[in-house]
């Protein structure tokens, strides 16, 4: 059992008011707050050991080089990677994909297939189709239904002897669903393809052991599971990082440099070019600490009832219809009510304090399978509670009333 009264004192920004109303944080899909000690971890680094890693022989130097490389042991245990260089450090999810996806552009020809699914966010769809066009590879998708769940049985006739990858999120920003990986890795193994995973979305609430899903590449942003923005991993089994060339150049990644010829570091800082977000690095394990300390089976458990609360007293107002109803699905609800603009909804109720996101979720293709401009989407976390969703569903009626 969570102690929710307790959690939300860790997080300072939940005090504050937004237009004269207490704060109701309900965007957390798009980003989710920080907690005091994720804060305090962060004040520490640029009071006390500010320095650049790696290279420098003095105190500071090598206090922030171990406090970056411990967190990047935290980050590999928190994952179960088998190795510590399995994890890259990058600025975030969309980072990581690009670095992934430039890397195959050298080992895709014309011929080969990839898979996205009909439920990406533009960061895994984007990059896939500038390596396709730099490749001469063909891009398939993997269609969804009505409730928003992808039609697995499609995947059958979609995966060929030609197909070399597949990307797919693990839970969809836009709608909520969990998408069975599991299933879809089994299936893309057995055609010899290799499987991105975008866990943007499924880090906040799950804890994934890339070792039992056996996935090639697994992704993730820090600031979507109370870090900081600016900083992400890149988990990629040994073997495929081995095979990838270098994202970027530059300094850190590299063994010997001469104008005739350049090799590269070893892994993981063949990947890792340039000053790289240190203190954030540092502050993502510090986050990977605090939600292990509350526990990810009790976390996803109380925002399941969340969610069901939500769910069911959203159905209550007339004229409201949810899309994403799949049964397997976290605590996201995206919904419309009648004709009214998402975005008018959004307005009002940022008037009574309460955030949540309006528009396209970057995710145009559900959008466009719904045949709807947009939707209001409410997204919750363990730090959120029933009480502020009985005034999102009364600041919601009163917004319809204002509107109709
Ligand atoms: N994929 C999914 C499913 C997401 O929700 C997001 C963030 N909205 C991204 C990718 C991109 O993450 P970032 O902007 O942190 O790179």
């Amino acid at each position: 059992m969570l102690d929710v009264q307790k959690i939300r004192k860790d997080f300072p920004i939940l005090n504050r008011k937004v237009n004269g109303k207490p704060l109701i944080y309900f965007d957390n899909a798009a980003t989710s707050q920080t907690p005091q000690q994720v804060i305090d971890v962060i004040v520490d680094y640029y009071s006390n050991y500010n320095a650049n890693i790696h290279r420098g022989v003095h105190a500071l130097s090598q206090e922030a080089t171990d406090a970056y490389e411990q967190a990047r042991h935290k980050i590999q245990k928190h994952f179960n990677a088998k190795h510590p260089h399995e994890i890259i450090y990058t600025s975030g999810t969309t980072d990581s994909i690009n670095l992934v996806a430039s890397g195959f552009s050298t080992l895709l020809k014309k011929g080969d297939e990839v898979i996205v699914s009909a439920l990406e966010h533009h960061s895994n769809i984007v990059p896939w189709q500038m390596l396709c066009e730099r490749s001469g590879a063909s891009l398939k998708v993997l269609p969804m239904n009505n409730d928003g769940e992808l039609v697995i049985s499609e995947l059958d006739t979609l995966l060929t002897e030609n197909t070399k990858l597949v990307f797919v999120n693990h839970i969809s920003n836009a709608l909520g669903t969990i998408n069975p990986i599991e299933t879809i890795i089994e299936k893309a193994h057995a055609v010899g393809a290799a499987v991105l995973v975008d866990g943007a979305q499924s880090c906040p609430h799950i804890k994934p052991d890339v070792q039992a899903l056996d996935v090639d590449f697994y992704v993730c942003s820090a600031h979507k599971i109370c870090g900081p923005t600016g900083v992400g991993m890149l988990y990629g089994k040994e073997e495929w990082l081995k095979k990838l060339p270098p994202y970027q150049g530059g300094g850190e990644m590299i063994a010997e440099v001469s104008f005739e010829k350049t090799t590269y570091a070893d892994l993981p800082h063949k990947f890792e070019a340039g000053t790289p977000n240190i203190c954030g690095g540092i502050a993502f394990g510090a986050a990977l600490d605090y939600m292990n300390a509350i526990g990810f089976d009790a976390i996803a458990a109380y925002e399941n009832e969340l969610l069901e609360y939500a769910t069911e007293k959203l159905l209550q107002i007339e004229g409201l219809k949810i899309y994403g109803t799949a049964e397997n699905k976290t605590s996201v609800i995206s919904f419309n009510i009648g004709n009214i603009h998402p975005y008018d909804i959004g307005t009002i109720l940022d008037k009574m304090g309460i955030a949540v996101r309006t528009g396209h979720h970057c995710a145009q293709p559900i959008m466009d399978f719904f045949k709807i401009p947009g939707t209001i989407r409410a997204s919750f976390m363990f730090y959120n509670t029933k009480e502020e969703i009985d005034t999102f569903i009364s600041g919601l009626k009163k917004a319809v009333m204002m509107l109709s």
